[in-house]
């Protein structure tokens, strides 16, 4: 494959970025990030669902930097809320919040729930879109449950109060290399290789 094929990686979390640069290390492409390549963060009109987040985002950038295009729409699912926060996670506390803020709004929410009903699962839609506007979605989750308490010191987000039954372990316990194994953003990137090359059939 041609190695001089960029691919944009649009997102300013670190924690994902430096989860993607590792899950899409052999890809065949040249991984960008919109840092290196001057373009500023923009917001897209928010959607109702992971899939409309995640074409609204690929889509903007595509076109902002005339590069192949992937960002992805994640979110916790949390069954004993009904589902929340969902595509809501990122502000789940509010606005201006931290990680460690919306841990402790979750678990406060979860007060007095007992184990077996705090399964969840962490799902991610990654779009990847062209500049001529031709779009692919590949789909991923994971599912664990609610800890009581946080535990472990890595990862971002939700990982330290997300246990994995199979592992015993909460995903910010795990090493980068694990977690990229098994979470839904591993998943989703499993999907990603097939998908550029349906959009390389187009023509891009
Ligand atoms: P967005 O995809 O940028 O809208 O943000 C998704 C939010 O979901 C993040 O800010 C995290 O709070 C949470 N999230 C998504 N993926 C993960 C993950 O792999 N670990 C922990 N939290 C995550």
């Amino acid at each position: 494959m041609d190695k001089t094929l960029k691919l944009l990686l649009a997102s300013t979390n670190s924690g994902k970025i430096r989860e993607y640069r590792l899950l899409l290390a052999d890809l065949g492409y040249e991984i960008t990030t919109l840092a290196e390549c001057g373009v500023g963060k923009v917001a897209t009109e928010p959607g109702n669902s992971y899939e409309q987040n995640a074409r609204a985002k690929a889509a903007t950038y595509a076109k902002l930097s005339h590069l192949v295009t992937l960002a992805d729409d994640s979110g916790l699912e949390v069954d004993a809320l009904g589902g929340e926060p969902g595509i809501y996670s990122a502000r789940f506390a509010g606005k201006d919040t931290t990680d460690a803020d919306r841990v402790r709004a979750l678990l406060a929410r979860l007060d007095g729930i007992a184990w077996e009903r705090r399964t969840a699962r962490f799902k991610c839609v990654i779009a990847i879109a062209t500049v001529e506007g031709q779009l692919e979605l590949c789909p991923g989750e994971c599912q664990g449950m609610i800890a009581f308490e946080a535990r472990g010191e890595n990862g971002f987000g939700y990982d330290p109060i997300f246990y994995l039954p199979k592992m015993d372990r909460t995903m910010a316990e795990l090493t980068l290399e694990i977690k990229n194994k098994i979470s839904h953003r591993a998943q989703a990137s499993q999907k990603v290789w097939q998908a550029l090359q349906r959009l390389r059939s187009l023509d891009y």
